[in-house]
């Protein structure tokens, strides 16, 4: 059967970069929740217009609107990675409780373990694809063409929310009420600490080791 999987951990750890390349070759469909609200907001759909007040703080969307969002997108068969969900206690609970009914169970939780100050400057010096979301870092995965997307040629910008006054917030945000989460997996006994302070490549060895 194939794996579910949760990637935890603080904005700027490196999720999504991994998710999207382990996505491609276990054959897993890549679920980021902060992918798919910015794609609402941007095309003003009633979720992206409820969500955009409290994604330009830097504070987490309701726990209704995601859970609602995720029994959307969940394919019947799993095989998934969900890629910053769950962020609270009431989406994990929320989640096994979905799984449950369909008969699916997580495999692993992958803890992105990192310090604050590399979450900082990678965050700083993220620069992302408006048009088809390739995400890029100025100094630790450049484009080809000076802020070109190397995909599709768009002018790479910086998210929104990847200011600095918005960061500390998101970072106070992941301590108060995504960091339990730790616990609470650590308890089930499917919590996995990754070093994510590594380069991409070795952050990635590393990944396909423990799953
Ligand atoms: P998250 O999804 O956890 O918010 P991203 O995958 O978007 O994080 O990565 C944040 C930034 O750091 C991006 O600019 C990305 O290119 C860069 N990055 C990701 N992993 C690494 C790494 N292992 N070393 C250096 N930079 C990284
Ligand atoms: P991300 O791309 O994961 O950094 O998410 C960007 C923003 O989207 C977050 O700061 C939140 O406002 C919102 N968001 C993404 N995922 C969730 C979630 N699971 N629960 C609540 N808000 C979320």
């Amino acid at each position: 059967m194939k794996k579910n999987l949760v990637f935890l951990g603080p904005p700027g750890a490196g999720k999504g970069t991994q998710a999207k390349r382990l996505a491609k070759d276990l054959g897993l469909v890549h679920i980021s929740t902060g992918d798919i609200l910015r794609d609402a907001v941007k095309n003003q759909t009633p979720l992206g217009k409820k969500a955009k007040e409290y994604m330009d703080r830097g504070e987490l969307v309701p726990d209704d609107l995601i859970i609602a969002l995720i029994e959307e997108v969940m394919p019947p068969e799993g095989g998934v990675i969900f890629d910053g969900f769950p962020r609270t206690i009431a989406q994990a609970e929320a989640l096994d409780e979905m799984l449950d009914r369909k008969g699916l169970k997580l495999d692993a939780v992958i803890l992105f373990d990192v310090p604050d100050e590399v979450v900082v400057e990678r965050l700083s010096g993220r620069r992302v694809c408006p048009s088809c979301g390739a995400v890029y870092h100025i100094k630790f995965n450049p484009p080809k063409e000076d802020e070109i997307c190397d995909r599709c040629g768009t002018k790479l910008v910086q998210r929104e929310d990847d200011r600095e006054e918005v960061v500390r917030n998101r970072l106070e945000v992941y301590r108060k009420q995504t960091a339990p989460l730790i616990e609470y997996y650590e308890r089930k006994g499917i919590l996995i600490r990754l070093d994510a302070s590594k380069d991409i490549d070795e952050v990635y060895q590393e990944l396909r080791k423990v799953v």
